[in-house]
């Protein structure tokens, strides 16, 4: 099973893809996550995104198309992956699709977890506090991961629905009744 998750920071990409993880048996693809690791351990590529992440710019397409295309070639993911928060503009759209068909591999599904956006903010805000959190999780910065996200990576919702591919679940349900509607949406 290869899917994309698709939708607005705060939208539960990360928690749904947790719970899909465990139920297919294949990991999950975060590229907000694999950056953030850079940037704790302090590597040359870490250390160039932490000031792009932290206003709530998006890192270079070849930065993350780098990262992904050598995370797609280790041994974990030939059953399947689950990519969340990749990818996030029309470019990264296409050069995934190239480094797939390179890989003789297809897309199962593009799920879009709609959300509202007043709702995030909330979410993501209470989201920094509680876990005394991530530096991008503050009201000014997600608005402005917001904005990114309407201007860069909304229009991937039209891109994948062209192709056939994009599936729409209502974010603002119960987590349980979101999942239960992603597996609905890929058949399982
Ligand atoms: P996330 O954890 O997916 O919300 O990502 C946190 C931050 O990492 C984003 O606001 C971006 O700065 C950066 N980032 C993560 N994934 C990408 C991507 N696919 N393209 C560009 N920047 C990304």
């Amino acid at each position: 099973m290869r899917l994309i998750l698709l939708g607005p920071p705060g939208a539960g990409k990360g928690t749904q893809a947790k719970i899909l993880v465990e139920a297919f048996g294949i990991p999950q693809l975060s590229t907000g996550d694999i950056l953030r690791s850079a940037i704790a351990a302090r590597t040359p590529m870490g250390l160039a995104a932490k000031e792009i992440m932290d206003r709530g710019d998006l890192v270079s397409d070849a930065v993350v198309n780098g990262i992904v295309s050598e995370r797609l070639d280790a041994a974990d993911c030939k059953p399947g992956f689950i990519l969340d928060g990749f990818p996030r503009t029309i470019a990264q759209a296409e050069a995934l699709d190239t480094m797939l068909a390179d890989k003789g591999l297809a897309l199962n599904a593009v799920i879009e977890i709609k959300a509202d956006v007043d709702v995030l903010v909330q979410r993501v805000v209470s989201r920094g506090k509680e876990t005394g959190g991530r530096a991008d999780d503050n009201e000014e910065v997600l608005r402005k991961r917001l904005n990114v996200y309407t201007e860069q990576t909304a229009p991937l919702v039209a891109y994948y629905a062209d192709k056939g591919l994009l599936k729409v679940v209502d974010g603002m349900e119960a987590v349980e009744q979101v999942t239960a509607k992603i597996k609905a949406a890929i058949g399982n």
